[in-house]
């Protein structure tokens, strides 16, 4: 292909990946925002491909990539994408540690240098800038996965000093970067990469609990521009702007998260919230507290008496799949003159959205579907909240307990109802690993069990 159709091919897949994000900023276009996701990619591989000389070589990688791909997609539940993402994540990280390498290697193959010159000054910067934030996506990224599917405990891991050890770190990194500037060797470049790659770990042990979801769309926005750090180095301006695209929105969702959770970012990942320390005051108080349980048959008398009625879908409802039968039950109370919706928190389940999803999949009609700064002034007036698989976001020690690892973070008020039924297994913790004072007020009837059968159960006896 003419330099020219190329630029034209990857404009066309770069507005295309505009359209894709403006797409997917609502449930109702998010369908047709993947379409131009797909389309955008192919149209980006496609045109890249006429550009290598070793297409055979490239077509085995994307034969084994896809298939172990398709093989991961197909096995992976719903309530594992998060780790899947942040898995995902790290191969970015290392790959743009992986060609930052090769390029510094080889430069000449990467027609960024002529046999026996010197490396450009403005190129040994992209290696820098492309290896570090690579190299602490990376490690930083396996911690995630680890933290995200149990492998590794939740809780933050803080020792004494350990800001300063990070901005030691920080400062040596630096330092060997701009050794490896002055004199382009292996010994600084490899002594950065090594610093960055215990830096990405550090940075990532101290965040537990509550915290997660800012950590991975702060992940998810560094392996954007790790990628847009690889274009550089490719001099590929696809790359450069898909990157881009997914560092500057990512940056744009820790924001989101941060403001979600009253977070400073800063805060959040130099310090870390939530988690263990919290979890054990809360429950050691020594306070032997009783709470009250009921049946689904009571859960569908309470709910088939209301005027009103709002759902509060968390985590639980996406492991029990039960978001077609809560479709099914809410339909029948609408059906009644009931008037129902669902309370969305932006941290609900385990990933930015998921409870979006979870019940477009189902086809609840959007405008039941309720953000939580708008319910939540109706909470009060409000006769029954079913709280369903969901606990650290209606948790009401982040508004009273300013002891709380989570103290600050918005919360669905469900606790205002008046009455409130919640839907779980046990009386176990959430993922903050804290104790709930709303499972114990008197106004609160626990309904233990699998949330799909206990809502199944609730339609049986709403039919009679
Ligand atoms: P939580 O993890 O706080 O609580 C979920 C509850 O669901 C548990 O207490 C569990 O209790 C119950 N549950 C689990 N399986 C079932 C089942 N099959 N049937 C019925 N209940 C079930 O979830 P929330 O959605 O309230 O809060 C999300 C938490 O995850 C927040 O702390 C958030 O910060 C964190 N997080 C969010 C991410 C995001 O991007 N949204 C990413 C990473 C973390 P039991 O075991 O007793 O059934």
């Amino acid at each position: 292909m003419s330099a020219n159709s190329v630029a034209l091919a990857y404009l066309v897949a770069a507005i295309l990946f505009i359209l894709t994000l403006k797409g997917l900023s609502s449930p109702l276009t998010a369908r047709r925002g993947n379409m131009f996701g797909m389309v955008g990619m192919a149209i980006a591989v496609l045109t890249t491909l006429t550009l290598t000389h070793n297409v055979v070589y490239i077509l085995i990688a994307i034969a084994a990539g896809g298939s172990i791909g398709a093989l991961v997609a197909r096995r992976i539940q719903m309530t594992q994408m998060p780790e899947l993402v942040a898995a995902m994540h790290s191969l970015v990280g290392l790959a743009a540690v992986l060609i930052a390498m090769s390029a510094f290697n080889n430069p000449v193959a990467y027609g960024i240098a002529l046999p026996g010159e010197l490396l450009h000054a403005s190129n040994r910067i992209e290696l820098f800038i492309g290896t570090f934030v690579g190299a602490i996506t990376f490690t930083g990224s396996i911690i995630a996965f680890g933290k995200l599917s149990g492998k590794l405990s939740g809780r933050p891991l803080r020792f004494p000093g350990q800001h300063w050890v990070n901005l030691g770190l920080g400062i040596a990194m630096v330092g060997f970067g701009i050794a490896f500037f002055l004199h382009p060797s292996w010994t600084p470049f490899l002594i950065m990469t090594a610093i960055a790659l215990l830096l990405g770990v550090l940075l990532i042990v101290p965040i537990g609990g509550a915290d997660m979801p800012v950590v991975v769309s702060m992940l998810n926005s560094y392996s954007g521009w790790a990628a847009a750090g690889i274009g550089f180095t490719l001099n590929n301006n696809m790359l450069i702007i898909a990157g881009s695209l997914v560092g500057s929105s990512g940056a744009i969702l820790s924001y989101i998260m941060c403001k979600a959770m009253n977070r400073a970012f800063l805060n959040v990942i130099l310090g870390g919230f939530g988690g263990g320390e919290g979890a054990a005051a809360a429950s050691d108080d020594g306070v032997q507290k009783t709470y009250r349980s009921g049946s689904a048959d009571d859960a569908a008398f309470l709910m088939g008496n209301a005027d009103s009625v709002i759902i509060v879908p968390g985590y639980g409802l996406a492991v029990a799949r039960a978001q077609h039968a809560i479709n099914e039950m809410s339909k029948m109370l609408t059906d009644k003159g009931i008037k129902v919706r669902y309370a969305i928190h932006p941290v609900a389940g385990r990933m930015p959205g998921h409870m979006n999803v979870l019940l477009a999949e189902a086809e609840v009609p959007y405008d039941q579907v309720v953000e939580m700064d708008e319910i939540n002034n109706e909470f009060a007036d409000t006769d029954v909240v079913l709280v369903i698989g969901a606990n650290d976001v209606v948790n009401p020690a982040a508004k009273s307990d300013p002891n709380s690892p989570i103290y600050g973070m918005p919360i669905l008020e469900a606790h205002k109802a008046r009455t409130v039924l919640v839907v779980k297994r046990s009386m176990a913790t959430g993922y903050a690993g804290l104790d709930n004072d709303l499972f114990y007020m008197d106004k609160t009837m626990m309904i233990f069990g699998d949330a799909k059968k206990v809502v199944e159960d609730v339609i049986k006896a709403l039919q009679h």
